[in-house]
């Protein structure tokens, strides 16, 4: 196996191949707490993407209700379970990834799911942690927690998808990183399907191959972003393109929420396969729960969340999301504006860094009524 520097976990870690960093990586947020689980993304995908036959439970973008939501059953559970204790100290992981505790003879330790884990995709919807007491009502904390986790392929820097498969069908694109598996070469082994602990990669039984998320790759190829985020209802989504950390842009606003605010992490980075979709934590649920999930930066990604009213560029950044249908590149503050650029420089998009309220008066004089100002 040969030796690659994983950034997310702070050191070097095995690898079935060298390292070998596309031009540019295809990377997403989310942001968590705005995600109102309506599965618009969803079925965007579905009808885009798996509507054919050997397609129907295929969901490769799924959202289920954390902590009892799963897609399939028990996915991270079971992976989290297999390999046992996770340690680390400071920002460096220091217990086994996924590589490293594989088995003697292959390459990534995993489990393929059982045809009915896939067969309730909406198990666990809004089932949250703690009781309702008749009566009760909202409270900040939330004694009674849960939150949407839209996912989609993390478009692995250190795909375990990619280095499980015996005829090496599954590549990453030197262009923009993006994870495909070749139909012409993948002869439906399913060790993909094994090795991917988010459970990404699907097996088609018609058509005996396998298949996943593509990144909506035609239309990252035209400049635009894939259909689940242009979809979007809440705006929780922003495509774009990740530095590593020792070449970050600061116009750049992936690298910004990532790298230098910090408030957007890795989903289960102790697996070890640099996952290139990033998250918001929610600001609701236990810590202790968060950092399992995100890992030990979650806890200072929470407060600087917290206290984005008061930081004017992630205030600015943040209203960029869901704003244009374009990737964008590059990002300029311009007084009380956020103006978003395309790759050749030429402005996209631009939008006011606060969204202004209009307040309307009670009473209505032209016609004599009394308005509701709700929405
Ligand atoms: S479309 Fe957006 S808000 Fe709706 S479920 Fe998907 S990620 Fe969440
Ligand atoms: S999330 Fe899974 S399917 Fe996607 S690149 Fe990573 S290992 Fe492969």
């Amino acid at each position: 196996m040969a030796r690659v520097h994983n950034w997310q976990i702070g050191r070097e870690m095995p690898y079935w191949y060298a390292e070998a960093r596309p031009k540019r990586q295809f990377a997403a947020i989310f942001d968590i707490n705005k995600c109102i689980a309506c599965q618009t993304c969803t079925l965007a995908c579905k009808t885009t993407w798996t509507s054919g036959r050997g397609q129907e439970y295929m969901l490769w973008n799924n959202v289920e209700t954390k902590p009892f939501g799963f897609y399939p059953l028990a996915w991270d559970v079971k992976a989290l379970d297999l390999l046992g204790t996770q340690k680390w100290k400071g920002e460096t992981y220091e217990g086994r990834t996924l590589f490293e505790a594989a088995r003697e003879g292959e390459r990534v330790l995993g489990f393929k799911p059982e045809p009915d884990d896939y067969a309730y995709p909406n198990v666990g919807e809004d089932d949250a942690v703690g009781r309702v007491d008749n009566g009760a009502f909202l409270q900040v904390p939330h004694a009674v927690w849960f939150f949407y986790l839209a996912r989609i392929c993390n478009h692995c820097t250190y795909p375990a998808c990619l280095a499980a498969c015996p005829r090496s069908a599954i590549y990453k694109r030197p262009e923009d990183g993006i994870v495909l598996v070749n139909q012409e070469t993948c002869r439906g082994y399913q060790e993909c399907v094994k090795a991917c602990p988010y459970k990404k990669v699907f097996f088609n039984a018609e058509q005996g191959v396998s298949e996943k998320c593509v990144g909506c790759f035609p239309l990252i190829e035209q400049g635009e972003q894939p259909r689940c985020f242009q979809t979007c209802i809440g705006k929780i989504r922003n495509q774009g393109f990740i530095s590593t950390p020792d070449q970050l842009r600061e116009d750049n606003p992936l690298d910004y929420l990532v790298h230098i605010r910090k408030i957007a992490l890795p989903l289960l980075p102790q697996l070890g396969l640099e996952p290139n979709v990033y998250y918001m934590p929610p600001l609701h649920a236990p810590m202790g729960f968060l950092r399992q999930m995100f890992g030990p930066r979650v806890d200072a990604a929470v407060t600087a969340y917290r206290n984005s009213r008061e930081d004017r560029t992630l205030q600015a950044l943040l209203a960029l999301f869901g704003s244009t249908p374009k990737t964008i590149h590059r990002f300029k503050v311009l007084g009380d504006d956020v103006a978003g650029y395309d790759e050749k420089g030429d402005e996209i998009v631009r939008v006011p860094v606060r969204e202004p309220v209009w307040i309307r008066p009670l009473k209505d004089p032209t016609h004599g009524g009394v308005r509701l100002n709700i929405t």
